[in-house]
């Protein structure tokens, strides 16, 4: 069944077909390295992530790209001013902006690993790829798109008539919105930099030597140097949060599709909501950086995590709250138990009473990766009275495929055990009852504790226990 993916571009939603027959590429703005990434970023790749499972699922390979920020993003990114990121991490912890870059990065990739994300097949680094990046901007310069002043070289947005096109930009009222002044020198306030000249007055780890003098690349040039050379001048999709589109994107669609050859650059270009608190997005700027670990410790694990986020649309505002995230755990590991239990299912599935679950299944995901309405399926699944328990345990591994939460392989004995002594007591209490064959006892325990919420799994191991 064929994808259907909304188009920021066209603002609408538009058939997938992948440019080479059978084969997905896919370009993920990633992390910018400077400060622990938050559950809001690990929303932006969840949601790549689903992408990339629904591509394969479709039968594609996927070829999925994604860049780690370690150099030339300012505070101020959409003005070219302020102080680059990395560096002032650096300055700020006494260390190398390499020793941050490669702690964060870690982080970032231990938390994706724990979130169930499939590794990227390339995951590179802006500071690996100056090369290329001056390559690029040498091309736009002889195309004439760019002109130098004393801060750098700049691209030239009045050059690219399409600009505005992209985000559908009213650039005026932006320009006359702007907080910060822009750039002396700038010839239009929507120019942007592909290469800042280091300042004398002031010393910087990370710059190197280019035609133009010595410095480091705009933020925006490494997205479009990166995908050229990982996926070519013309790919399938380009994923990012919401915030990217106004300007990181639309710098990146000028400067691409002023230098290589075709247009558009990019099929289809998909960008997640926010995760929120309250009204607020959730940002490192602001202070909020509740990450993976943070949850681990309030008892959220990071796959209880993920099936919160699956249970809203990737392009729905989701707010985030310690109690919602709690309740969707507690979802969470019923629907583990319940996998866990239909493991011990003996005998095959049949085709015929599988099949009408699994074109709802492929549907919900092809319409735009509608997990929501993936996840009611897979309800649908464990209560319906039409399937047996063979059909069950095959529908949710095939499922699971897509949804990465961990229940093709749930094991009973594996499942996070609450402790409360007051209910491992009454469950040692009804183990004893049982071997005296007082079966009376056993059930009455079992009744109390249901009207309490609390749910008794006979497993080989002994019962176990969950809230429902
Ligand atoms: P950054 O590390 O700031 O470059 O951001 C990495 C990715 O996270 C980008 O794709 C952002 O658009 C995305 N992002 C940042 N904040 C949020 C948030 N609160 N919710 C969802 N995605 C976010
Ligand atoms: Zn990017």
């Amino acid at each position: 069944m064929s994808l259907v993916l909304y188009d920021t571009r066209m603002r609408s939603k538009v058939p997938f077909a992948p440019i080479e027959p059978g084969h997905a590429r896919v370009y993920t703005c990633g992390p910018t390295v400077y400060a622990p990434q938050h559950i809001g970023n690990m929303r932006s790749q969840l949601f790549a992530d689903t992408l990339k499972r629904a591509l394969l699922a479709d039968g594609l390979r996927v070829t999925h790209v994604i860049n780690i920020t370690d150099v030339g993003h300012l505070t101020h990114d959409d003005v070219d001013q302020g102080e680059d990121k990395m560096e002032a991490a650096a300055e700020k912890s006494g260390r190398t902006a390499a020793e941050v870059a490669a702690e964060y990065t870690e982080q970032w990739r231990v938390d994706r690993e724990r979130l169930g994300c499939l590794p990227p097949e390339v995951l590179c680094k802006a500071t690996d790829h100056i090369a290329e990046q001056l390559v690029l901007i040498g091309e736009l310069e002889e195309r004439g798109y760019t002109y130098r002043i004393e801060d750098g070289v700049y691209f030239d947005t009045a050059k690219f008539d399409r600009y505005a096109e992209f985000a559908g930009l009213d650039l005026a009222a932006e320009a006359e919105g702007a907080r910060i002044a822009a750039v002396e020198g700038k010839r239009n306030p929507s120019d942007f930099a592909l290469w800042k000249f280091a300042e004398a007055s002031v010393v910087r780890q990370q710059e190197w030597d280019s035609p133009w003098g010595r410095g480091f690349p705009g933020w925006h040039v490494e997205c479009s140097a990166m995908s050229r050379r990982y996926l070519g001048e013309h790919f399938d999709i380009h994923t990012g949060g919401v915030d990217h589109i106004k300007v990181h994107h639309t710098n990146e669609v000028a400067q691409s599709e002023c230098a290589f050859a075709e247009t558009p650059w990019v099929n289809v270009w998909m960008h997640n909501e926010f995760l929120t608190f309250g009204e607020e997005k959730i940002s490192k700027s602001k202070g909020h950086v509740l990450a993976v670990a943070d949850l681990i410790e309030q008892g959220i694990e990071p796959l209880a995590f993920r099936y919160f986020i699956l249970q809203a649309h990737y392009r729905q505002q989701q707010a985030f709250t310690v109690e919602a995230a709690q309740a969707a755990a507690t979802g969470y590991r019923r629907l583990l138990a319940q996998a866990a239990e239909l493991r011990g299912a003996t005998g095959a599935a049949d085709p015929a009473r599988c099949e009408p679950f699994e074109s709802r299944f492929r549907a919900a995901m092809a319409d735009d990766l509608n997990t929501p309405r993936a996840l009611a399926v897979v309800f649908d699944v464990l209560k319906s009275d039409a399937l047996e328990p063979a059909d069950r345990r095959d529908l949710l591994t095939e499922f699971d495929a897509s949804l990465g939460l961990g229940l093709a392989d749930a094991e009973v004995a594996d499942l996070a055990q609450e402790s409360d002594p007051r209910i491992d007591a009454l469950l040692e209490e009804r183990q004893a009852a049982r071997k005296n064959r007082d079966f009376a006892t056993a059930d009455r325990i079992r009744d109390e504790l249901a009207a309490e919420g609390v749910e008794i799994i006979d497993t080989p191991e002994g019962p176990r226990w969950q809230r429902k």
